[in-house]
């Protein structure tokens, strides 16, 4: 994106090139001049930009699960107000004082009966309207498939630099410092924009949710905009996403111990059994065994169950650095493996075996 602006590229010097790596910011050489029209036209104030502006993701019943612990990321390092945006019906008034309890000061609800769906091109436009009006220093979004889609239109809307799928996000003041793994996950990169809005996606799952201030108050704008509906449904197929790893309270994850392959059919049927979801370390995603979208890592998803019950996982630093577990159970047959060291109890003893007796013991 030509807006980029990474000072001087990646800061902090964990950025290897001259450029951000992996996000949608890429050009370390930023000359300050945009498209025709696009800062000129939202006339963004650099000097008094402030506050969060977050992408207020529903729908129409309740809040996208990712979005909660970016508001409550939001809140904590916000040096002004916490904006949110979300597109949706009058149901949609259901959730205000959700979404004030989890910090947001001023809420845009936009409305548009005609629009039913999530229509990228016409969201973009009102959020770019609605960023002119407030002036927000940052602007956040989950890294969902929405919030992937939405936020680079915004971007381009505004002539803003955008980086994404964040893992760990700062502030200094107005400023944002946002960090990602880059260049295949080797690396942690620092990116910095020195013009405002800064934007940035956040990997799901990467902040915990935060505990909700019932009764806070906020103040809510109900605004129409204008849809210009370049998309249009004409059929859905609903994704089963009970394994999804991203929402699971449980999860069974298996590591480089398993011996058996079939025992991936087994922690399965396990799973079902309890309501869990199966997930496992990089090793088994490069022996074929278990696909990507289950790897829990640096350079894959970021989770943060209530329990992580880990089957012959030694808890390497990359493996660790998705994990947000409330608590850890390991079955190593290594008393010193080094995921022993955080987890809360540990089984010694071979992962297969255990496994088929925990299904056994389940089934009985
Ligand atoms: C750039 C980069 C990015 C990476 N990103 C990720 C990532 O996102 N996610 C990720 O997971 N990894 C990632 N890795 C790989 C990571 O470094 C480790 O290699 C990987 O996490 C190891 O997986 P593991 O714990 O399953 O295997 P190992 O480290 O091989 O550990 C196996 C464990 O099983 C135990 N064990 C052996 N046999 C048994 C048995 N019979 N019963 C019980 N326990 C047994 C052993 O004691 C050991 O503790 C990345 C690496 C790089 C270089």
């Amino acid at each position: 994106m030509s807006g980029c602006n990474c000072s001087g590229s990646c800061s902090s010097g964990s950025c290897s090139s001259g450029s951000c790596s992996g996000g949608s910011c890429s050009s370390g050489s930023y000359d300050n001049t945009l498209p025709p029209g696009m800062l000129a036209a939202y006339n963004l104030d650099q000097e008094t930009a402030d506050g969060i502006l977050v992408y207020i993701e529903t729908d129409g019943k309740a809040l996208h699960p990712a979005v909660k612990g970016i508001l409550g990321k939001a809140k904590e390092i916000s040096s002004g107000r916490v904006f949110g945006i979300m597109f949706a019906g009058v149901s949609g008034k259901m959730l205000y004082d959700e979404i004030f309890s989890y910090g947001v000061d001023t809420l845009y609800h936009m409305r548009n009966s005609a629009v039913k769906e999530f229509q990228p091109p016409t969201f973009a436009d009102a959020m770019a309207d609605v960023s002119h009006r407030i002036g927000p220093a940052s602007i956040l979004f989950a890294a969902t498939p929405q919030g992937r889609e939405l936020a680079p239109l915004v971007a381009a809307r505004l002539g803003a630099g955008l980086t994404a799928d964040c893992t760990e996000l700062e502030a200094e003041g107005r400023k944002l410092i946002m960090r990602r793994p880059a260049l295949g996950g080797n690396i942690l990169a620092t990116i910095e924009c020195d013009t405002f809005p800064q934007m940035a996606t956040v990997r799901p799952g990467t902040f915990p949710d935060p505990i909700p201030e019932i009764g806070r108050k906020g103040t809510s704008f109900s605004r129409p905009y204008k849809a210009t509906m370049e998309k249009r449904i004409v059929s859905k197929d609903t994704v089963d996403d009970d394994d999804d790893i991203g929402n699971a309270r449980i999860l069974i994850s298996l590591g480089n111990g398993i011996r058996n392959r079939s025992t991936v059919d087994l922690a399965h049927r396990i799973a079902k059994k309890l309501g869990a979801s199966v997930s496992c370390t990089r090793a088994l995603v490069d022996k074929g065994w278990m696909p990507y979208s289950a790897q829990v890592g640096q350079s894959g998803r970021t989770v943060s169950p209530d329990l992580y019950i880990a089957f012959g996982i030694s808890g390497s630093v990359q493996h660790m650095a998705g994990l947000r577990a409330e608590r850890i159970v390991s079955v190593n047959k290594d008393r010193n493996a080094p995921i022993n060291a955080v987890a809360d109890k540990v089984i010694v003893g071979d992962a297969d075996s255990i496994l088929r007796s925990m299904l056994e013991s389940l089934e009985e």
